[in-house]
């Protein structure tokens, strides 16, 4: 008989929608989540699940909270060491801080130690899957897939390409792209659980040559994803209509070239029409909303109220080097406090908030079948949370009156330092202490 393992703990999940559900938040005070075969065979009360499977071997994390693993939706791994590139615009960060990194990623030991560093960052945060931007390079995107199967995360990600606009050593021709794509999808999509992304980088440096070659790839592999960028900043925008005068707007580029629609996750949006919003609403196109990247570039505030009326997926993402660090949780907060400030903003109350980083997120990469909650029979992806006790998080959740306060509590204060143990279809992938790295080298 297969062993089964009973959690014992207080947990969350959004099972549904909650920005149309307002009672889409699950809190259980003494919670069981029953793992079998790495899936969640049973949830909900832990008195009702232990009578239901007595012989269940019990782990008893009553001292913290249990969260589904969280899904970063949009993410670019060669960033990871120019995060704190503070007080420029997108366009002059392009320029003088992440593409210079890029152009680094040409070394394949600096990019491998970049993509083990970066995966160790994404578990030791609570991320448990994630949509990558992999890189301009085909070793170093390879080195990516490499790290995230040695480490068991789900890593969505693909070669970025592009063959104008940044620097040469960046560009590639559509041909070449297309024969190191097709390779990287062979070797390592559907691959454990790796998937392949097309990833032209954005409208500005893909030629329509390019924007072709993504669309014939969509046709020959099944179940690819597709991410890119779109209406970042103003200033990019305005460069649209001068190398694609034919194109009502931004969102018209990718369409023309079949790469929306379910399975797509385009970056940022911030500067939507309303027109845009229809289309992608209809056509299943989902939004990764990065609000830390969208202030510290001075890119605007993120219109999710126009988003969430017209009916478009929206999922967080912490698009590292433009953003903040990995943490969801922070990133979350930061949705909240940019809504707190916008015009026409919502309220992102905790379970808005969870499913943001959870269950949406899951939806945008196309897994929401496979993860995102608690319900039976999906991939027992969770994070546990514990804060130290001497931690201002800690003093917090020794008063609070509800579970929805300690919530509130956990996205306000929760680091990595709170994250005890991280997994993915019941394996630990992380543990607080235990250097990834270390487990890396052992298999
Ligand atoms: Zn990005």
């Amino acid at each position: 008989m297969t062993p089964v393992e009973l959690i014992r703990a207080p947990f969350f999940h959004t099972p549904v929608n909650a920005f149309r559900d307002d009672l889409a938040l699950v809190c259980q005070e003494d919670g069981g989540l029953l793992i079998r075969d790495g899936r969640i065979a049973e949830s909900g009360d832990f008195a009702a699940v232990r009578q239901a499977f007595p012989g269940a071997a019990v782990t008893d994390w009553r001292d913290g909270f249990v969260l589904p693993g969280f899904v970063d939706t949009h993410v670019h791994f060669p960033q990871l060491r120019i995060l704190g590139g503070l007080g420029r615009t997108l366009l002059d960060w392009l320029e003088h801080v992440a593409l210079p990194e890029e152009a680094r990623m040409a070394d394949v030991a600096y990019a491998t130690g970049t993509a083990n560093r970066f995966v160790g960052s994404l578990a030791a945060h609570g991320t448990t899957t994630a949509l990558v931007f992999g890189s301009h390079f085909s070793a170093a995107t390879a080195a990516l897939f490499e790290a995230a199967g040695a480490a068991g995360l789900r890593v969505i990600s693909g070669l970025v390409v592009s063959d104008r606009y940044l620097r040469p050593e960046l560009h590639q021709s559509p041909r070449d792209a297309y024969r190191d794509s097709t390779e990287l999808i062979r070797r390592f999509h559907r691959h454990g659980r790796l998937l392949y992304a097309v990833t032209p980088r954005f409208a500005l440096s893909a030629s329509e040559p390019m924007l072709e070659m993504c669309g014939t790839l969509l046709a020959e592999h099944e179940g690819l994803r597709v991410q890119t960028h779109i209406n970042e900043s103003v200033a990019e925008i305005a460069e649209v209509p001068k190398l694609f005068p034919w194109a009502a707007d931004y969102l018209a580029v990718y369409e023309r070239y079949g790469l929306t629609g379910a399975g797509t996750v385009l970056a940022h949006d911030v500067h939507p029409t309303d027109s845009e919003l229809e289309r992608l609403a209809a056509g299943r196109t989902s939004i990764a909303h990065c609000p830390s990247s969208n202030a510290a570039l001075g890119n605007g505030i993120f219109p999710l109220r126009r988003h969430v009326d017209a009916g478009v997926t929206c999922a967080i993402g912490t698009d590292v080097g433009g953003g903040t660090g990995f943490g969801m949780l922070k990133e979350g907060l930061q949705a909240h406090l940019m809504q707190r400030v916008a015009a026409d903003g919502m309220n992102l109350d905790p379970a808005r908030l969870c499913y943001l980083v959870t269950r949406a997120g899951a939806d945008a990469v196309g897994l929401g079948d496979e993860i995102g909650d608690f319900r039976p029979g999906k991939a027992a992806d969770l994070v546990y949370i514990r804060p130290p006790a001497d931690s201002s998080l800690a003093e917090v959740l020794s008063r609070v009156q509800s579970l929805e306060e300690s919530l509130a509590a956990i996205f306000t204060l929760a680091g990595p330092e709170s994250v005890r143990e991280v997994r993915v279809a019941g394996q630990p992938v992380h543990r607080a202490g235990e250097p990834i790295q270390g487990r890396l080298l052992a298999r």
